[in-house]
């Protein structure tokens, strides 16, 4: 049984009240208030919805998978009738007409919404330094960043707020914070999950991304939550997921094996021989243009996100800025209503797609895509994943890159790859004495339930 599973069978058993329940994690995330974890806390709603399944359990009816199960969610999914945010001036009075098709499968099982987390604006970053509502603290060490875009979530469960967090990873934002804040973060086939009711980055890698404790209860998660969904087009269902039956094939990643920081590269040789001990086969693997990754991400995200947020203009969508003809009103809602990140990517994004340059720029980076697609492909045929840091650092300081730009966009050198081939990627905490490492798994696309296994595996390995 997992974790998850437990909570909602003690709570079917009565060992658990739902109420006690939620208002023990509406304490603790009272008590962590100066990390800045939460956009919104839903103390009355979430009250509420206790004492609802509370009353359903007395009266005998059935609940589901999730009975009881206290969680947050990244505050770019909407929650009809509650604002959602996206941590952007644009969309602090936004209230959500509808609700997200995965938030909705999660309610549905009666798990219980706490409150909506930080994120970096529009879920830009790296670091959820980049939020109108200021940065939030890692868990671990409040001077340090959870890592981004999905802070909130990751630092929601380090810090023993709740014992699962929804997020986004459209470029590594679960996976990163997962690693800085030593928790299990998911991020699965693209199109494994509904995007439909998640404020749009970048559309052709956005993922809704589970954080958890441990590997099972984001299976536990992923199950709920797959599936093919009539409001988004590029949904599928899950088939029957590879069972290996014989010890695994891994490969390193060759070119995410240098430039490590020491603590990093000491976790993850030590993860290595732990898995060689168990038997299983470990190669060096090379993805030659893996390390062009980076600039394909973001020329390719930046094409997408100046599209996407050119509906937020102050007459269809978002905060007016001011009064007077389009020009001005639409000039002084975008001046006011993003971030400096924001900007930075619809400036870039407009560049490389402009009459002139979209050859050189966009349609180059759509070839190297599809190479890396081709060398993850090339990669499989002789292992079953491919391993690597999900990180050449541990969690930085608060304020250290927000000066660089492109420093920030270094952090993200390992997790885009698998973003651009939609495959699935986990990053699961490694045994450390020090600040949290995160090993990245990454498997063929609709492996999901093989990678979880996998990380599972590694994670109980002596
Ligand atoms: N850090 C990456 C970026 O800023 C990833 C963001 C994300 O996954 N939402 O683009």
């Amino acid at each position: 049984m997992t974790g998850l599973e437990q909570i909602a069978a003690q709570t079917k058993a009565g060992q658990l009240k739902p109420s006690q329940v939620v208002r023990e994690a509406l304490d603790k995330a009272a008590a962590c208030e100066p990390l800045n974890i939460f956009t919104e806390v839903l103390t009355d709603s979430a009250l509420g919805q206790a004492r609802d399944l509370e009353d359903r359990l007395a009266r005998g009816e059935p609940v589901g998978k999730l009975a009881g199960v206290p969680f947050c969610v990244k505050d770019n999914f909407l929650y009809r009738g509650t604002t959602t945010t996206a941590a952007a001036p644009f969309l602090l009075d936004f209230t959500a007409p509808y609700t997200a098709t995965c938030l909705k499968k999660i309610l549905a099982e009666d798990a219980i919404l706490l409150g909506k987390t930080n994120l970096d604006a529009f879920a830009h970053g790296t670091s959820t330094e980049n939020s109108y509502f200021g940065p939030t603290k890692n868990p671990r060490d409040p001077s340090l960043t959870p890592g981004g875009s999905s802070g909130g979530s990751a630092a929601a469960v380090a810090a023993d707020i709740c014992p699962f967090a929804l997020g986004t990873d459209t470029g590594g934002s679960v996976r990163l914070p997962a690693s800085f804040c030593g928790v299990f973060g998911f991020k699965p086939t693209y199109g494994l999950l509904s995007r439909y009711g998640i404020v749009a980055m970048a559309s052709s890698t956005d993922c809704v991304s589970p954080v958890t404790r441990s590997p099972a209860d984001a299976a536990y998660l992923t199950r709920i939550l797959a599936g093919a969904d009539p409001l988004d087009g590029t949904t599928f269902d899950a088939g029957p997921d590879p069972v290996l039956g014989r010890t695994p094939k891994v490969g390193v990643v060759k070119e995410f094996n240098t430039g490590l920081q020491p603590e990093v590269g000491r976790a993850f040789e030590a993860v290595l021989d732990r898995i060689k001990s168990a038997g299983w086969q470990v190669s060096e693997v090379s993805l030659p243009d893996i390390g062009l990754a980076l600039a394909c991400y973001y020329v390719l995200v930046s094409a997408e996100v100046s599209s996407n947020l050119s509906r937020y203009d102050g007459l269809r969508y978002g905060a007016r800025g001011g009064e007077g003809d389009w020009e001005a009103v639409v000039g002084s809602s975008r001046a006011g209503g993003f971030m400096a990140e924001n900007k930075r990517r619809i400036m870039l994004g407009t560049y490389v797609l402009s009459q002139g340059y979209y050859e050189a720029y966009y349609q180059q980076a759509q070839k190297l895509r599809t190479l890396l697609i081709r060398q993850f492909e090339t990669a499989f045929r002789d292992v079953d994943a491919l391993l690597s840091p999900v990180s050449p650092t541990t969690a930085f300081k608060l304020g250290e890159k927000t000066a660089d730009p492109l420093q920030m966009y270094m952090a993200d050198l390992m997790t885009v790859a698998a973003s651009l081939a939609g495959i699935p990627a986990a990053s699961l905490p490694l045994p450390v004495s020090g600040l949290p490492v995160g090993l990245q798994i990454m498997t063929p696309q609709k492996t999901d339930g093989m990678n979880l296994r996998l990380a599972e595996e590694v994670g109980k390995l002596p």
